[in-house]
């Protein structure tokens, strides 16, 4: 192995770790967690290098990085995950590579998003998977990103209506300055009374490097990490 593939197996193998530990400690079988691997900021060659080491799912937050990289990775059958604020008119071609979008976040992506997926003709999945961003911040926090809960049954009703997306469930991130148990607490409650409304959308996106824990204890089905795996990103984002 090449010196970085030993560092990202490595890396790999303590998050690995730190979810079963994380599960065990919350009574929940190992596998009720995904691992998607952030690779934003990352080359295409550490994808290649985690999908040889058995990473089937990576997320990114930027179209043009992520259409790239998904088309350079074309050939290793992952599962793209759209994680990153979206913007309308961006949101078509995003579903044409994207294999589930996690920041559905408001109305106006709907159709746009659903033109995309028609247009992918992916053999493999020709649907998109949804996941609607809810926000964990207090109500009339500046630069909220994700939904007010009190619109997601909206947003849903509109995803479910759209052609060719899939609605699976939420996603959120903790708010900075938070204890993030607190806040996936709050997110608990929201994904229970959602999970009433949509019993096929059962999909909890939530937690990071610093706070898979926290996420797992709250019910999260899918972690997303980034820096755990591949190192600290540069700092100008
Ligand atoms: C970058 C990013 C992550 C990964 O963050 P780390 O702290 O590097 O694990 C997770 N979720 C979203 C939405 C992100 O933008």
């Amino acid at each position: 192995m090449t010196a970085r593939a030993d560092v990202l197996a490595a890396n790999l193998d303590v998050v690995r770790r730190r979810i079963a530990a994380a599960c065990a400690e919350a009574g929940r079988p190992e596998d009720d967690v995904s691992l998607v691997v952030v690779t934003k900021f990352f080359p295409a060659s550490d994808v290649r290098l985690l999908a040889d080491l058995g990473v089937t799912d990576v997320g990114e937050n930027r179209h043009q990085e992520a259409e790239d990289k998904a088309a350079e990775c074309a050939d290793l059958g992952l599962r793209w995950h759209f994680i990153g604020g979206l913007q309308s008119n961006k949101a078509a071609a995003v579903a044409a590579y994207a294999d589930v979008v996690e920041s559905v976040d408001r109305a106006k992506l709907v159709a746009p998003l659903s033109r995309g997926a028609h247009s992918r003709g992916h053999p493999r999945s020709p649907e998109v998977d949804v996941l609607l961003q809810v926000s964990l911040d207090p109500p009339g926090a500046g630069n909220r990103s994700g939904a007010d809960p009190a619109d997601l049954a909206d947003l849903a009703r509109r995803v479910e209506e759209a052609g060719m997306l899939r609605l699976r469930g939420l996603m959120a991130v903790a708010p900075l300055g938070e204890d993030p148990d607190v806040a996936f607490a709050r997110l608990a409650d929201v994904r229970e009374s959602f999970v009433r409304d949509h019993p096929e959308a059962t999909t909890l996106s939530a937690g990071m490097s610093g706070d898979l824990e926290a996420a797992v204890r709250r019910g999260a089905t899918h972690v997303r990490v980034g820096s755990a795996v591949l190192g600290e990103r540069p700092t100008f984002q």
